[in-house]
């Protein structure tokens, strides 16, 4: 058996199993390969190649979530100084930007494809809504993550 992701002339995108890949082309060349919503029988294998590379990116992002490794820095002579001024940067972009919580991927997109007046925003976004973020070409950056000053 062999399955086929299939698009018909309307764009209808629709799934199917086949025999093998002669059973496809033999069943299309009858004309009894139609699409489940218009009935059309001009029906093509849909390119698989984008869902493909949309795969990777996910696994990518998926595979990291458990073992990844953050950058970390200590016992620079200025440790005080510069995590002073990441605190300062975040405080910047923070008071100036509209907090939108876990909708920044949806937000940062329409931003982005300019839907939407453009303006400052932060929040939150899963790696796999950041993968997909950096796969539209989305110029965001990420914000200082500190921890709690020990005192
Ligand atoms: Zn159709």
């Amino acid at each position: 058996m062999i399955h086929y992701a299939l698009v018909c002339e309307n764009a209808h995108k629709f799934e199917a199993w086949f025999r093998n890949a002669e059973a496809f082309d033999e069943q299309k060349g009858r004309g009894i390969v139609t699409c489940p919503i218009c009935m059309s029988t001009a029906v093509d294998k849909a390119l698989m190649a984008p869902a493909v590379a949309r795969t990777a990116v996910d696994k990518a992002a998926v595979s990291r979530s458990a073992e990844e490794k953050v950058a970390l820095s200590i016992g620079h002579p200025q440790h005080a100084e510069i995590r002073e001024a990441l605190r300062a940067l975040r405080q910047k972009v923070t008071s100036e930007a509209d907090y939108v919580g876990d909708k920044f991927a949806e937000e940062a997109r329409k931003i982005h494809f300019k839907d939407i007046e453009p303006r400052g925003i932060y929040g939150e976004a899963t790696r796999d809504e950041v993968a997909g973020l950096i796969e539209d070409g989305v110029d965001f950056m990420p914000l200082p993550n500190l921890p709690e000053e020990h005192n």
